[in-house]
């Protein structure tokens, strides 16, 4: 078996801000073998995508082949104090069973919308929480088809993963903090969910956090101190709930980035600070 390589294929059903062109091929990954077969024999350019929570797809789509992990790589098995977890799966999947399992850490998961992959590019986490917290080990291929196991995570940083763009994550073994009673996890995913609720648009094409929070301080509250919660322009718009969640109301691609970028800017002139972009924007304008 190959990759089933579609062409001209519509991005922007796969991503939470509902933008973006065409991917040149796109294609579902089942298996370990058909993707290191295509990879060895392929000398495309390969983006990787996963729930599309975290990405602004540019209207003019994204050259060589988009690949997205198939339903094989949403799975979950629990070994003692060991999740083990294909990188297509749900963090919040991964929570909920370790709910059930009386495993604890990774109740930060509760509400962070993306995959497994997804989460091991940026370093997700939330609440204190992060993925690099958790992780004994990761199984990855890089772009020439190249297996390797990570399990040094030292330089892990916020929001930050040493081996993003350099291929695709297919696994991942985490290790929990420890046991405790599921209603106790339960609980504690509960208070965060509500203080979502209680600080972060509901219901709204977003792609989360725009901005990356500078050291020692917020992005949010930069933004907010600048003038911008609820700033609008056309169809883009930061939210009045939570200042660094970019909304889009029916805006573009182009519109979107455009007035992300103005936003950056008037936080540097307001503020003095340069946000770094926390949302990835791929492909062509
Ligand atoms: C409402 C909302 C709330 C959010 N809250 C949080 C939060 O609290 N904390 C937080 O950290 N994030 C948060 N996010 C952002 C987002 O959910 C996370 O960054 C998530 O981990 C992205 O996963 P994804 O599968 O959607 O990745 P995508 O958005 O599809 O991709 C993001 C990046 O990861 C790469 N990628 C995806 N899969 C793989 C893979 N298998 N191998 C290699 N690279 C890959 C892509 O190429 C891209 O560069 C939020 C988003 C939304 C919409």
């Amino acid at each position: 078996m190959t990759l089933h390589l579609i062409p001209d294929y519509d991005l922007s059903k796969h991503t939470w801000l509902g933008v973006g062109g065409k991917a040149d091929f796109f294609a579902e990954v089942e298996s370990e073998a058909d993707l290191i077969s295509f990879l060895k024999n392929s000398q495309c350019p390969i983006t990787i995508l996963g729930a599309g929570s975290n990405v602004l797809i540019r209207d003019g789509g994204i050259a060589g082949v988009v690949l997205k992990l198939g339903k094989s790589l949403q799975n979950i098995t629990i070994e003692g104090d060991k999740i083990i977890a294909g990188a297509g799966t749900k963090l919040m999947d991964i929570a909920g069973k370790a709910a059930n399992a009386g495993l604890t850490g990774f109740e930060f998961m509760e509400g962070i919308p993306g995959t497994l992959g997804g989460g091991l590019a940026s370093n997700a986490g939330a609440f204190g929480g992060k993925l690099s917290d958790l992780l004994q080990e990761i199984s990855f291929i890089d772009f020439q088809g190249n297996k390797k196991i990570i399990s040094d995570f030292s330089d892990w940083g916020y929001r930050s993963s040493p081996w993003a763009k350099k291929g695709i994550f297919w696994g991942a073994v985490l290790r929990a903090k420890g046991q405790e009673d599921t209603d106790k996890i339960r609980f504690l995913m509960n208070e965060y969910h509500t203080k979502r609720v209680a600080t972060q648009p509901q219901g709204v094409r977003t792609a989360g956090s725009t901005f990356k929070n500078p050291p020692n301080t917020s992005a949010g509250f930069l933004l907010e101190k600048s003038g911008l919660k609820g700033y609008k322009k056309g169809k883009a718009e930061m939210s009045a709930k939570h200042a660094n969640f970019l909304v889009n109301n029916g805006a573009t691609a182009t519109e979107l980035e455009d007035f992300v970028e103005e936003v950056r800017a008037i936080v540097a002139e307001r503020e003095g600070v340069k946000l770094e972009w926390e949302v990835q924007c791929l492909g062509r304008r």
